[in-house]
């Protein structure tokens, strides 16, 4: 908040603290002398009040229905004194008071002073506009002209001018990203060339990958490139916002950027917004971020095409969260990988960071590229960092390659919680592991063509991969293909038993996947000579069970239960001899590959398939078990 925004902030809370307090006082001062503003009649026992009634003392009597006023009778025409009194039940009364000729009367209800009356009326508007007032002035830098404003000047933004020093070279490894991403940057720079054509210039780019791999960077530097300005703000700053807040500052931050157009706007943690509101588990959901999200979405849409050019960028670690409205065509339709980068990327972002520390002549970028597997580029800045702290700490004035070994496993420490570093070993697994994947798949036509082995752990969940595609399309699929597919599957269980001759978690997966294939061949498919061309599994149709399990399943005998069972168990158990027999008969392929792949972490392309075209299949493959 600026420092203009002060007074007026700290004048309306004084008005609201004096508002507070006069109101305090006079709700207290009624409630306990009511007889300031009431009656300043002394009250007497009923039984005094009867006395001077049957002594004929009593003038005028005021019967109300909790309280009894009475005069007194006055000397020598003079007024009497006045007294109350709390009356009981007593039907008598009106008899008694007739009996002695004294006139009296029914009161009216108690009537309060008027400044009691005034009071209530007046008193809790005023408290109800102080208590809104307070909240306002607490929800952030308070609007000095007062209640409707509020929502605009709550929107605040920010124009990074000095993010236009990013650019492109500062950010490494994640050349795809970039690659796509200069792209847009054309769009900024000359929409007028693609929208001659008639071309709809792309209005939402999300950004997808871990943490500190360079998202918000290449954001800062799309606009950098573009040399346009950069609108920011981050999804979390939305949550714990006043109602309604978070929807106007979306609003004015659209307004804003139309303002300074072309430009761009980057939303970080977008999931903090769009969390999928299906998934929202309470009845109702969470409010506010829906309203948030329902705006964003309406300035998305509000885009029209002969609008300056607005870019909105976003990022997230989450896509899986995200509602699917935020992802429909002409919102954030395109996205953008930004993953771990791979050795020569780590290499690039060492050198970057590298150019800024003064280095000793013995150290080796490359030999800590090597080391430093599943780093994203924000361990790698802060590996450099380390490195420089640590030999600073020794008071020495260059950064040595032992240095940067003992940061690495600083890092490495720090990490092992929130990311999966593999330790010498688990990589070793790993690339056995994939390689046998990649062997066995090469072999076996039926699966595909093997375009690329990794063991960089990438994206969410997988350790490595081989990416393996089909050559055509496929809709059709004969029972040899399926084979060989889950004999593929089984590759890499079967290479970590020869290599290792034991077998870790990270085969089961694959076993789910093969065990699920098997079994459609034989439920659903009807390709099991024993069972016949019968259809066992039920289609979409779903089949409750009293225990609410699904199943998929058509009733059938125990008897055939247990031949479903046997021929899966044939199938997986064929295509495991099957894969085993396939990489014992390629086990210096097999070692070769992996040797390779241990030190480039990547291989594809020409280069993998000239590897795996010197890969065989045995004379003799295992038919049955
Ligand atoms: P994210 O937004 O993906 O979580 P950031 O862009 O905030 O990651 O990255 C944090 C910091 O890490 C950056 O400011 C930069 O210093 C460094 N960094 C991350 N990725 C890269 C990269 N690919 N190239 C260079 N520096 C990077
Ligand atoms: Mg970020
Ligand atoms: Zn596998």
């Amino acid at each position: 908040m600026s420092v203009k925004d002060k007074p007026p902030r700290s004048r309306s809370r004084l008005i609201a603290n004096i508002l507070f307090s006069i109101a305090g006082l006079f709700l207290l001062i009624n409630l306990l002398f009511p007889q300031l503003f009431g009656n300043p009649i002394p009250r007497v026992p009923y039984s005094l009040f009867i006395d001077q009634v049957e002594d004929g003392k009593v003038s005028r009597v005021s019967v109300g229905q909790n309280e009894i006023i009475y005069e007194l009778k006055g000397e020598e025409g003079q007024p009497g004194q006045y007294l109350r009194t709390t009356p009981i039940f007593d039907l008598e009364l009106p008899k008694r008071l007739e009996a002695k000729g004294i006139e009296f009367a029914a009161a009216p209800p108690p009537k309060n002073s008027w400044v009691g009356n005034i009071l209530g009326w007046v008193i809790p508007p005023l408290i109800f506009v102080a208590i809104w007032q307070f909240f306002l002035g607490r929800a952030g830098g308070g609007g000095p002209q007062g209640a409707l404003s509020f929502t605009k000047s709550k929107a605040r933004v920010y124009v990074e001018e000095d993010a236009n020093k990013v650019t492109f070279d500062d950010v490494a490894g994640v050349e795809e990203a970039k690659a796509e991403l200069a792209e847009i940057v054309e769009f900024l720079k000359t929409p007028q060339r693609y929208k001659a054509i008639g071309a709809r210039i792309p209005r939402g780019v999300l950004l997808v990958g871990p943490p500190g791999t360079g998202k918000t960077l290449l954001a800062k530097a799309v606009a950098g490139e573009a040399g346009v300005p950069f609108f920011s703000i981050s999804g979390s700053e939305f949550v714990e916002l006043f109602v309604g807040a978070g929807a106007a500052r979306v609003r004015d931050l659209f307004e804003q950027a139309k303002k300074k157009a072309p430009c761009i706007i980057f939303i970080d943690e977008l999931d903090a917004i769009g969390k999928s509101r299906a998934g929202s588990g309470f009845i109702g959901g969470n409010d506010e971020r829906e309203q948030t999200l329902n705006q964003l979405l309406t300035e998305l849409d509000g885009f029209s095409a002969g609008d300056a050019t607005v870019i909105v960028l976003a990022a997230t670690n989450r896509p899986e969260t995200l509602d699917p409205a935020l992802l429909r065509p002409g919102r954030f339709d395109r996205q953008v990988l930004v993953d771990r980068p791979d050795l020569a990327g780590r290499l690039k972002i060492l050198e970057i960071y590298a150019a800024k520390i003064k280095l000793d002549v013995d150290v080796d970028l490359k030999q800590v590229a090597t080391r430093t597997p599943g780093f994203a580029g924000a361990d790698l800045a802060n590996l450099v960092n380390e490195a420089a702290l640590l030999a600073a700490r020794n008071q020495r004035e260059k950064v040595t390659q032992a240095d940067f070994y003992e940061a690495i496993e600083r890092v490495v420490a720090g990490l092992e919680k929130k990311s999966r570093v593999l330790n010498d070993k688990e990589k070793q697994i790993v690339a056995y592991h994939e390689v046998g994947h990649a062997l066995v798949g090469a072999v076996m036509p039926g699966g595909g063509k093997v375009q690329k082995i990794s063991i960089v752990p990438r994206g969410m969940a997988a350790l490595g991969y081989t990416l393996q595609m089909p050559t055509e399309d496929r809709f059709l699929l004969s029972e040899s293909e399926l084979r060989d597919q889950i004999t593929t599957l089984l590759g890499g269980r079967a290479a970590e038993e020869i290599v290792f001759g034991s077998i870790t978690t990270g085969a089961s997966n694959d076993l789910q996947r093969a065990t699920d294939l098997a079994e459609r061949m034989v439920t659903a498919y009807g390709m099991s000579k024993v069972l016949g061309p019968l259809a066992y599994e039920k289609g979409q149709q779903t089949n409750f069970l009293g225990d609410g399990m699904m199943n998929p399943r058509r009733m059938v005998s125990d008897d055939t239960a247990k031949a479903i069972d046997e021929e899966v168990k044939e199938i997986v158990e064929t295509a495991h001899q099957k894969a085993l027999a396939i990489l014992k008969h390629n086990r210096d392929l097999l070692e070769e590959i992996a040797q390779k792949i241990l030190e480039v972490e990547v291989i594809e392309g020409e280069e993998l398939q000239n590897l795996l075209d010197r890969a065989r299949l045995p004379e003799q493959v295992p038919a049955t078990v």
